[in-house]
């Protein structure tokens, strides 16, 4: 609105006529001026990401395949939960990803760009157009891409999204989930905002993790930790460990020791889950017992311990398993 010469608050409320009203077209702003309306038709767009396709997993797990404006794939994934009867909003934050962790269909993609704010927030807008403004309860950054990598976009999506002429959704209800960038853990906690953090942790010593997530050859185990208690004293509050648990490698009793000894004096929550299979990964998955006995192990340990049932494996859109183009093809056959 500045840049076209108009006062500021004119911006404001065409704002609030696209996130809190949902109104797409400049036509229907009617406390805008007509020439103001068609000089923003004539200069702009409002454009949210197209559905390519969409899948319905037998758990209820839905997931969206969306077209961007230069035709680049993303997915995006409602899921429900079994315990709250609440929903999730799983959103994608790059197109592909960078980081290449061994477990994760995303990472065999490769990396092709950041997605900009109006594309993260667009993946909310899209599924509220579907399904209304109380689909979900929570939003979670754990879809393509590393969101701390995309910090500075991931960070002004945020604020549309807890503002309350935005999205209106709590701060406590959005997490962000990291396989570990300590430098962004720090940024994200001096942005201020109340959001969680999920660090995907998935090995107890650097071995493991560099084999794993070669992330982990540039941020340790030991930077790494360093930063979480920093977010963890910062925030008062506590931070969610995602384990996935693979057949033979990280599933055995010292594991669970070393892990409760990790974590030990950090104000968390540890989520285990079973690998979810991703074609050319050559992980297995451990059987549920092992996961069970795991988890005993470790609840007495722990401050918390969660059994994480993946949800959507029937269409690939459980974790890792988000693929962007290749799982276009499996869309259609
Ligand atoms: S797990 Fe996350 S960071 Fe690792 S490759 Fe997949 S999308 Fe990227």
């Amino acid at each position: 609105m500045a840049e076209l010469g108009e006062k500021p608050f004119r911006g404001r409320q065409v704002y609030k006529w696209i996130y809190k009203n949902r109104v797409f077209d400049f036509e229907r702003m009617t406390d805008l001026k007509k020439d103001i309306r068609s000089v923003l038709r004539e200069n702009s767009f409002i454009g949210l990401p197209s559905v390519a396709a969409r899948q319905k997993s037998e758990d209820g797990t839905e997931k969206f395949l969306f077209a961007l404006e230069d035709k680049n794939l993303i997915e995006t994934v409602l899921i429900p939960d079994d315990y709250s009867g609440r929903m999730t909003l799983c959103i994608s934050s790059q197109v592909g990803c960078p980081l290449g962790c061994k477990f994760c269909a995303t990472g065999y993609l490769g990396y092709k760009r950041d997605l900009s704010v109006g594309e993260i927030v667009g993946q909310v807008l899209a599924v509220r157009e579907m399904y209304g403004d109380g689909v979900f309860d929570n939003i979670v950054f754990m879809g393509m891409g590393e969101p701390l990598l995309n910090l500075d976009n991931v960070v002004a999506a945020i604020e549309i999204m807890i503002d309350p002429i935005g999205l209106k959704v709590g701060a406590k209800r959005i997490t962000v989930s990291t396989v570990g960038i300590a430098p962004g853990i720090r940024k994200l906690a001096e942005s201020g905002f109340k959001v969680n953090l999920a660090l995907s942790l998935n090995a107890t010593n650097d071995k493991l993790r560099r084999e794993l997530m070669p992330i982990g050859k540039v941020y340790p185990l030991e930077k790494l930790f360093s930063a979480i208690r920093e977010w963890t004293g910062v925030k008062k509050r506590r931070i969610t460990f995602e384990y996935i648990l693979f057949k033979g490698l990280n599933d055995r009793r010292e594991h669970a020791l070393e892990l409760a000894n990790l974590i030990r004096g950090i104000p968390c929550k540890i989520n285990l889950l079973a690998y979810n299979p991703v074609e050319g990964a050559d992980y297995q998955r451990p059987e549920e017992e092992d996961v069970d006995c795991f988890a005993e192990f470790l609840y007495p340990r722990a401050p918390a311990v969660t059994v994480r049932k993946s949800r959507g494996k029937d269409i690939a859109a459980a974790c890792g398993q988000l693929a962007g183009k290749k799982g276009y093809d499996a869309y259609h056959g």
